[in-house]
C-alpha cells in the first residue's frame, strides 16, 4: 500500500501506515478529538463523506493546482490513494444516451443508481417515478445524514438526495410550474425545499434562503413559509457563522447563508474575446459578507454535529459536501472565481481526510458530476472565443480558454469522463473506469444499506 505521501510500505506495515497517515494530518485533525481506530481494506464502513466538485473536470483541477501549489505541487484531492475515472452521460426518455449531463441527471445517477433525463431529480427517465436515494437509505438504516453546499440547498446536487421532482426548477412552493404532478395540491410531495425539511435531514447547510422564505400554499404547513415549516419540524434555522457556532447538537440544523448561492471566495476579470491582460486573482471577495462560513467551516461543523448525534447509537453518518460554484463560475467564464471555488472545495476535502485519518472506518470519496468548459492552452494560442491570461503563484503565465459556447452565452458542460478518488475501506472500488451509477452501489455496499 502507499501512504498519501507516496512511500511504499509492506502489507505487514499496514498499522504503521495508518499511524503515519494520522500523524501527517494531526494539525488539522485536532477538531475531532477521538482516538484512532483501524479498519481493513474491505472492513465495515461506519461513515461516508462524499465530496462533489460541481463541474470539476480534470482541467478545472489542473487549473487550480497550477495557479496555487504549482504544476509540480499536489492538492489535497490529489493525495487520495485510490483514483479512477467515471462516465457521466445522461439518458433520453427512451433510455438512449444523452452524452452531456446536467447536475440533476448526474446527481440522480450517483444518488440512486438510475440514469435519468437532464433536469430530473431522483425520478425515472420515462415513467417519472421516484427512486430511493442514498440519503433515504442511510436514514432508513439509522445513520445520521447531512448535505452541505455553496449553491442553494434546493439546487440539483443537494436536491437529488432529499427530494423527487420532475424538474430541477421546482425549488420552492412558488416555483412549481414545471412539476404539476409534484404539487401538494395534486397529492405530490411538494417543492424541493419542502421535501428537504420534511425528510428531516440532520444537517442542511448552504444558500437558497429565498426558496425557504416562500409561502407554503397547501397542506398542513399552509399559511407559513418553508422556514416556518422547518421550525415546526424541529429545525434550528441559522443564517451565519455565529448562528452556526451556537446550535444545539441535539436538533436538526438548517443553515441558510445567502438568499441565493453563497458568494464566491475569489474574484478577477472574466475571460474576454481576444483575452485579458495578465492578471492575478483577488483572493478575498469584497462582496462576501463577514460571517459567511467557508465550505470547509460548514463541512467541519456538519461532521461535528453528525458525530454528536450518533454518540450513543454507535451508528455512523452519510455526509455530502458540494463545491457548487466551480460550475457556476465556469459557466460565467470567470477563471479566478472558478479557481477560488476549487481551492475552497479542496480545503473541505482536507477536512474530510483529516477526519478519516482519525476514523479509518470512514470512506471519503471526491468526484465531480460532469466536466466543464475551461481548458489550459498555450500562452501564444489565440482562441476564437473567450480567454484570459493568469499569472500563477509560481510567477508563470497561464492561458485559459472557454470555448464551449458563443461569447456572451453561458459556457457549457462537457461530456468527458471525470476523476473519482477515494480513501478508506472500499475505496479501491473507484479504480479503473466505472460509471456514475456505480458510485451508488459502492456507497450502498460500503455502508451495508438495506
Ligand atoms: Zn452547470
Amino acid at each position: 500500500m502507499r501512504t498519501p505521501t507516496g512511500r511504499r510500505l509492506t502489507v505487514g506495515a499496514a498499522l504503521l501506515a495508518a499511524a503515519a497517515t494520522t500523524l501527517a494530518v494531526t494539525t488539522t485533525a485536532g477538531a475531532f478529538g477521538d482516538t484512532p481506530t483501524h479498519a481493513s481494506a474491505h472492513g465495515a464502513v461506519k461513515n461516508v463523506i462524499l465530496l462533489i466538485g460541481d463541474g470539476m473536470g480534470d482541467s478545472e483541477i489542473t487549473l487550480a493546482r497550477d495557479y496555487t501549489v504549482g504544476a509540480a505541487g499536489r492538492l489535497s484531492m490529489d493525495r487520495l490513494p485510490f483514483t479512477g475515472a467515471y462516465t457521466t452521460y445522461a439518458v433520453h426518455a427512451d433510455g438512449t444516451p444523452d452524452y452531456v449531463t446536467d447536475s440533476a441527471a448526474s446527481g440522480t445517477g450517483w444518488a440512486t443508481g438510475h440514469k435519468t433525463v437532464n433536469g430530473r431529480i431522483a425520478k425515472t427517465p420515462d415513467t417519472d417515478k421516484a427512486v430511493p436515494t442514498l440519503l433515504e437509505l442511510a436514514q432508513r438504516n439509522g445513520l445520521a445524514t447531512g448535505s452541505v453546499t455553496t449553491a442553494e440547498l434546493t439546487d440539483a446536487t443537494p436536491a437529488v438526495l432529499a427530494s423527487h421532482v420532475t424538474d430541477r426548477s421546482c425549488q420552492g412552493p412558488a416555483d412549481m410550474a414545471a412539476c404539476p404532478a409534484d404539487t401538494i395540491t395534486a397529492g405530490g410531495p411538494g417543492s424541493i425545499a419542502e421535501q428537504s425539511v420534511n425528510h428531516k435531514v440532520d444537517v442542511l447547510l448552504g444558500g437558497g434562503r429565498q426558496r425557504f422564505e416562500q409561502p407554503v400554499t397547501a397542506g398542513p404547513y399552509r399559511g407559513g413559509t418553508v422556514t416556518d415549516q422547518a421550525r415546526k419540524l424541529g429545525y434550528q434555522v441559522v443564517t451565519d457563522s455565529a448562528g452556526l457556532a451556537g446550535v444545539d447538537a441535539g436538533k436538526p440544523v438548517l443553515g441558510l447563508f445567502a438568499a441565493g448561492n453563497v458568494p464566491v471566495e475569489w474574484t478577477g476579470k472574466a475571460a474576454a474575446v481576444g483575452g485579458t491582460a495578465p492578471q492575478r486573482c483577488t483572493t478575498r471577495n469584497p462582496n462576501r459578507p463577514a460571517g459567511t462560513p467557508s465550505l470547509a467551516d460548514s463541512a467541519t461543523k456538519a461532521i461535528e454535529l453528525l458525530t454528536a448525534k450518533q454518540k450513543h447509537s454507535g451508528k455512523g453518518f452519510f455526509l455530502q459536501v458540494e463545491g457548487a460554484s466551480i460550475d457556476k463560475q465556469d459557466h460565467a467564464a470567470d477563471p479566478c472565481g472558478q479557481i477560488g471555488e476549487t481551492v475552497a472545495f479542496d480545503r473541505a476535502v482536507q477536512v474530510a481526510r483529516a477526519y478519516a485519518a482519525k476514523h479509518p472506518d470512514t470512506l471519503v470519496v471526491t468526484t465531480a458530476d460532469h466536466g466543464h468548459s475551461s481548458q489550459i492552452v498555450p500562452v501564444e494560442a489565440a482562441p476564437p472565443g473567450l480567454s484570459s491570461t493568469l499569472v500563477t503563484d509560481e510567477g508563470q503565465q497561464l492561458k485559459v480558454s472557454y470555448g464551449t459556447n458563443t461569447p456572451g452565452k453561458s459556457q457549457e458542460h462537457t461530456g468527458t469522463q471525470v476523476r473519482i478518488a477515494a480513501q478508506g475501506p472500499h475505496g479501491d472500488r473507484v479504480l479503473g473506469v466505472t460509471d456514475q451509477t456505480d458510485l451508488f452501489t459502492t456507497i450502498r455496499t460500503a455502508l451495508a444499506l438495506r
